[in-house]
């Protein structure tokens, strides 16, 4: 399932944003993750639906002046650097990381909500955030 990322800024941070897309579209939103200031916001989505229901619901938040991206495959484990100690692996709150049977890393990139805390743990450096998509 697509997810995205939401931006929006103190002028509109005040707005039911997504309860209006949801009440505007009839298209359910689901927040993976949420950080809200006083003057910026950043949410990170699925919408439920198809391909349609995802285009409406994207310009419908875009009419209301949120920047919308695309995630593509959210966390990316580099094999050269990543040397399978699993101290990532408790850290994850969705278990989108896990040993295979051959006790290599495994990532789950339709579990990951982009916390990052993985990233902040690795001793290697070895994971990182895919480029974001444009859409
Ligand atoms: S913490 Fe880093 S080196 Fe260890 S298993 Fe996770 S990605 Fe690999
Ligand atoms: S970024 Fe967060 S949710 Fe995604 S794999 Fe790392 S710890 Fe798990």
């Amino acid at each position: 399932m697509n997810k995205y990322i939401l931006r929006y800024s103190s002028d509109i941070v005040d707005s039911p944003i997504i309860a209006t897309t949801v009440l505007e579209t009839g298209i359910l939103i689901n927040i993976l993750r949420a950080k809200v200031d006083y003057d910026e916001a950043e949410l990170i989505i699925t919408i439920l639906g198809d391909d349609e229901d995802q285009k409406m619901v994207i310009e419908s938040l875009r009419r209301k002046g949120v920047e919308v991206i695309r995630l593509g495959e959210n966390i990316v484990n580099d094999d050269t650097r990543c040397v399978d100690c699993g101290a990532c692996i408790a850290l994850c709150p969705t278990n989108a990381l896990s040993f295979n049977e051959e006790w290599k890393l495994v990532v789950d990139g339709e579990k990951c909500i982009i916390c990052g805390a993985c990233i902040r743990a690795c001793p290697r450096r070895s994971l990182s955030l895919q480029d974001l998509q444009e859409i």
